[in-house]
């Protein structure tokens, strides 16, 4: 049915899209008035981001290779201080959401522009959302001067990120396209974004899990991630974002496995209190029940389909339902401590969502 009454507030954003973008780097940071730029990554990926540093040449400030996924406050510290000490009127975040995340970090409070380089499908580019982990709580918020000035989308970037983080990852981004679309905040342009990235994404991630090398699927699957990420920007996350950030929180499970395993569960709870939403993911997936496609796509992609076997252990489901019940999210379907219970019990068994 089309949506009739609905708000939208478009986020101000510059994207470039395409093989070799990156080479654009330089340009971009001159667009923004900076003249030196700190590159964020994690440890991992410390040769991208001297790479990227490299090129860079005398707009580089440098290179922190200390991202580490949730933020811990100590690394945003440092970040922060670093800046300072390099005199970097800037940042470039190269990675995935962990270092996209540190890069929001110091835009919070230094105000320094960050241009994003994303290297997963997380999406975290594409919001306002941040989020800075201390003593083991995760505190997070909406500002928009944590939104990236620029998103550079490299595919070529992107040719090495490993088939199983590839294929949970892309679950992540499926994950907020999914939430899009019976958000209560969502809008037509919005949903038209979510769906496309849910076929896209699942259209490029089996041909991404045959071959990791393939250009075209690479290219594909982060135009998708652009798109689904894009639409957790725009909307209020409900049941699905709340499981994970459970789970991820308080039991430190790794956040893209979580959200493939989660998925197919949190929709076959929704579908049925949010047809609009059904129909959209019937048309992308093909399929008359796009939670059992979505588990079943899981399944022959090799990907985790059950919380046990990401190290939760059955007497952990209770306390995550408490969490859950006691500050539930917005959502299409009543949320009860016994769906819920269900719900997660189904997750960590690994049976076939109902
Ligand atoms: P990640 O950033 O932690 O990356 C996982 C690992 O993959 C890292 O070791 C990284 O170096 C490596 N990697 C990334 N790209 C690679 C590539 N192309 N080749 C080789 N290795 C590569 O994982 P993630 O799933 O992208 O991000 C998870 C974090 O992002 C969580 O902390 C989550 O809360 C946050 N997140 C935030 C938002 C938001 O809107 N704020 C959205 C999504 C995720």
């Amino acid at each position: 049915m089309i949506q009739t009454s609905f708000s939208y507030d478009a986020l101000p954003m510059r994207v470039r899209f395409g093989s070799g973008v990156i080479a654009s780097l330089p340009e971009e940071i001159a667009r923004l008035g900076a003249r030196r730029a700190l590159v964020l990554c994690s440890p991992e990926q410390r040769d991208t981001g001297e790479a990227i540093a490299g090129a860079l040449g005398d707009r580089s400030a440098g290179v922190l290779a200390e991202a580490r996924m949730h933020v811990p406050v100590e690394v945003a510290a440092r970040a922060r201080a670093r800046a300072a000490e390099l005199g970097a009127d800037a940042c470039v975040a190269v990675g995935g959401g962990s270092a996209i995340g540190l890069g929001k970090a110091v835009a919070l409070e230094h105000g320094l522009p960050v241009v994003a380089v994303p290297t997963t499908y997380a999406g975290s580019e594409m919001t306002t959302v941040w989020g800075i982990t201390e003593n083991g709580r995760k505190r997070t918020g909406k500002d928009p001067r944590v939104l990236p000035a620029a998103v550079l989308y490299d595919p070529d970037l992107t040719l090495g990120l490993p088939i199983a983080m590839s294929v949970t990852s892309g679950f992540n981004a499926v994950a907020h396209a999914v939430e899009a679309l019976y958000a209560p905040d969502r809008s037509p342009v919005v949903s038209l974004m979510a769906e496309e990235g849910v076929r896209a994404m699942t259209e490029a991630l089996p041909a991404v899990f045959a071959d990791g090398g393939d250009a075209d699927a690479r290219a594909k699957a982060l135009y998708a991630s652009w798109l689904c990420g894009a639409t957790l920007g725009a909307t209020t996350m409900s049941l699905h974002h709340k499981l994970c950030h459970a789970l991820g929180g308080t039991l430190d499970l790794p956040h893209a496995a979580t959200h493939t395993v989660v998925l197919p569960h949190a929709l076959a709870h929704n579908q049925p209190a949010a047809p609009d939403a059904a129909e959209a993911l019937s048309r992308a997936l093909h399929a008359d029940d796009p939670a059992r496609r979505l588990w079943d796509l899981a399944g022959s992609l090799d990907a985790p389909r059950s919380l046990r076997d990401l190290g939760m252990s059955e007497s952990d489901i209770d306390p995550i339902c408490d969490e859950v019940v006691n500050a539930p999210y917005a959502n299409p379907a009543p949320v009860t401590r016994e769906s819920v219970r269900r719900l997660l019990h189904t997750a960590w068994t690994g049976d076939p969502p109902r």
